[in-house]
């Protein structure tokens, strides 16, 4: 029998950030992730965007918290950054849920920069409004992972438990006793959920309120960034496109709001048609998309082909190899497309907390919640 003053499951960017804080404060923990690998999902198949709050026109909250977590995230992981490239947001002239004044001022109200310029050298000007230049810069996702892997590896406090889940709780009084999949069990005092797709199928498990979610099964392309090179695009607000570095990998990310999400699951948790054919891909529990063989075929032609109504052609990609994610989302956040990090108390004796992620640099909420 293991003994831990923690036990937190699910080792992405949040998992492992509060396995990190915890064991600074002297607390031993458990880090139980169902992957071969840590940080594999979500924290390394996304946009790489650090979010200062252009993103959010319609929900100042989460614009509000991306900007006040921007430079403490910037600053502690310097290395991971890529600011050298100028990002430019874009206005269609239609379909778009915001207008350039608005936008401008909804920016002026963050103090953040945001300049009305002429149309830059790579792009069309067919179908753009207005076009601001800002200030929103990358974090390498692959670089984080190995920043966090190092980390981990070097606290003797924290554990990590690879390929492993819970089958079985038990709840007595001042603990909780586990049964892990590799027959193991374990005693821990209190139960971090940091799972992200995973959130209420380890809540089933625990006999705790879902949460109300919705689930993206969503692809990020890949393509090397030589045509764009120093350049970003956003256009903004509605079912558009993106591109920008995938931090200093040399990459750049493509991203499509219609083409992105190849499925949505709106039930208490992510099924898919897909996992028909994987018998490791779980409702409850989804696999990693990027090593399954049934994953949804690429939309980068698709999503391409939306770019080059913006993008000259001699600076569009040629091709993509993409990732895939389940992207997840609070239902409560389909009108102001908010993305709130929510860390809340659901059982007080034994304690068990679940973190539901929004945005990368809100790990720092991590702090504001979990404590001795
Ligand atoms: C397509 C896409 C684009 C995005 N773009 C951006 C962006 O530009 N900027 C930004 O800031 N954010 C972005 N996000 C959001 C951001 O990626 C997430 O908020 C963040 O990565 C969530 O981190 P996490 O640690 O909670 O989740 P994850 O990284 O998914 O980690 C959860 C871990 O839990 C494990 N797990 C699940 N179930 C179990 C179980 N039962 N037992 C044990 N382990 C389990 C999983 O295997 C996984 O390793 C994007 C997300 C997606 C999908």
């Amino acid at each position: 029998v293991k003994k831990v003053d923690d036990l937190i499951i699910g080792a992405g960017i949040f998992g492992v950030y509060a396995a990190l804080y915890l064991a600074r404060q002297g607390r031993r923990v458990l880090l139980l992730e169902t992957g071969k690998q840590a940080m594999a999902r979500a924290s390394v198949v996304n946009q790489a965007r650090l979010h200062a709050g252009y993103h959010y026109p319609r929900s100042i909250g989460t614009a509000r918290l991306s900007d006040e977590y921007r430079m403490r995230f910037m600053e502690e992981h310097a290395s991971c950054m890529n600011g050298k490239f100028k990002h430019y947001y874009a206005l269609d002239q239609f379909q778009s849920f915001t207008d350039a004044d608005q936008f401008q001022r909804f920016a002026q109200n963050l103090n953040l920069k945001c300049e009305e310029v002429s149309l830059p050298e790579f792009m069309k000007g067919e179908r753009i409004k207005t076009i601001f230049l800002t200030e929103e810069i990358s974090f390498d996702p692959v670089a984080l992972k190995d920043l966090y892997l190092s980390k981990l590896a070097e606290e003797p406090l924290v554990e990590l438990l690879l390929e492993n889940s819970i089958n079985t709780v038990i709840a007595e009084n001042s603990f909780w006793k586990l049964g892990l999949k590799n027959g193991e069990t374990v005693l821990a005092d209190r139960v971090v959920n940091a799972s992200y797709a995973g959130t209420n199928g380890i809540h089933q498990l625990f006999k705790l309120p879902k949460m109300d979610l919705n689930y993206e099964l969503s692809e990020v392309s890949l393509f090397p960034s030589k045509n764009l090179n120093g350049l970003g695009l956003t256009v903004m607000d509605g079912p558009f496109c993106s591109t920008m570095p995938y931090g200093n990998s040399g990459l750049h990310s493509l991203t499509s709001v219609l083409y992105t999400h190849h499925a949505i699951a709106k039930g208490d948790f992510p099924e898919f048609d897909c996992q028909s054919g994987n018998q490791n891909c779980l409702p409850q529990q989804p696999d990693d998309c990027n090593i399954c063989s049934v994953k949804p075929s690429s939309s980068f032609e698709k999503m391409k082909q939306q770019l080059s109504l913006y993008v000259k052609d001699e600076f569009l990609p040629v091709s993509g190899t993409s990732k895939f994610a389940i992207k997840v989302k609070l239902k409560s956040s389909q009108i102001d497309d908010g993305r709130p990090t929510q860390i809340g108390l659901l059982h007080e004796n034994p304690p068990f907390y679940c973190i539901f992620a929004g945005k990368i640099n809100a790990i720092y909420e991590i702090e504001k919640v979990l404590n001795q």
